[in-house]
C-alpha cells in the first residue's frame, strides 16, 4: 500500500491535534497549537493548511482545525507503530518508562506497516502499552477505554488504569511516585488551595500536583 509521504514533523501535527480535540470530534485552534508544540503561529498556519490540502484535516476559519476520516487513520497507523515499539523496547530491551517513549518517537516515523505487524506476532499480540494505552489493531481502530482522570475521581481506592500524556517530565513523576498502570491508588486530600492531591501509593503518603492527576486515569477497584 502507498502512502503519502509527510515529514516527521508534520505527522507530529497529526498526532497533537488528536490528543487535543475535544471528544475526539471538536475543533482545535491553531493558538492552542502552536503553544503546544511551541512553534510560531505562522509556521504552524502554513503546515495546517497543507495539511488540509492533503485532505488529512479541515481548517475552518473561526473555529480551527479538526482532522478528517483520512488525518484519524493516519493517527492510528502512528499510535499503533509508537505503542508497539514501546512493548518492544521495555519488555524486551529492558527500557525504563521514559526511554521505551523517547525511543519510540522516533521509530513510530519510520518503520513499515509489515514490520509493525510482524512485531506484534513476535510479542504475541499485546494490548496495550507500557504505559498503559491501548494498541490501535490491525484495522486500525482505536478503542476508547472507559476511565477517569485521577483528578476527577474524588476521595477513595481506585488502580491507575494508564497514563494519557506520555511527556518525558510526566513519566518522570511515574517513576518518582510508582503510579504506573496495575498500581492501587488511594486518594486521601484533594487540596485546591495548593492545586495538589494527596493519595497512598504501596501503603506510602504522596502529595503530587493536580496537572498530573489530569493524565493519570483510573478505574474504580
Ligand atoms: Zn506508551
Amino acid at each position: 500500500m502507498s502512502m503519502d509521504e509527510l515529514s516527521e514533523s508534520a505527522e507530529n501535527y497529526l498526532k497533537t491535534i488528536y490528543r487535543l480535540m475535544p471528544g475526539g470530534k471538536g475543533y482545535v485552534k491553531p493558538k492552542l497549537l502552536a503553544e503546544f508544540m511551541a512553534y510560531a503561529p505562522s509556521t504552524v498556519t502554513i503546515t495546517l493548511q497543507r495539511l488540509a490540502k492533503k485532505g488529512y484535516l479541515e481548517y475552518l476559519r473561526y473555529q480551527g482545525v479538526r482532522l478528517t476520516e483520512r488525518g484519524i487513520i493516519r493517527v492510528a497507523r502512528i499510535l499503533r507503530a509508537h505503542r508497539m515499539c514501546e512493548v518492544f523496547f521495555h519488555d524486551k530491551l529492558g527500557h525504563d518508562l521514559i526511554a521505551a517513549h523517547n525511543e519510540a518517537c522516533r521509530t513510530e516515523h519510520v518503520l513499515s506497516e509489515d514490520t509493525i505487524n510482524r512485531l506484534e506476532v513476535f510479542l504475541d499480540y499485546p494490548k496495550f502499552c507500557p504505559h498503559g494505552n491501548p494498541i490501535p489493531d490491525r484495522n486500525l481502530r482505536i478503542a476508547e477505554p472507559d476511565d477517569i482522570p485521577l483528578l476527577e475521581a474524588g476521595l477513595g481506592k481506585f488502580i491507575v488504569s494508564r497514563i494519557a500524556f506520555e511527556a518525558p517530565e510526566v513519566l518522570a513523576l511515574v517513576i518518582h511516585t510508582n503510579i504506573k498502570p496495575g498500581a492501587d491508588i488511594e486518594i486521601l486530600k484533594i487540596d485546591k488551595i495548593n492545586r495538589v492531591l494527596v493519595v497512598q501509593v504501596k501503603s506510602q503518603k504522596q502529595v503530587i500536583p493536580m496537572k498530573f492527576a489530569c493524565v493519570v486515569m483510573v478505574k474504580s477497584s
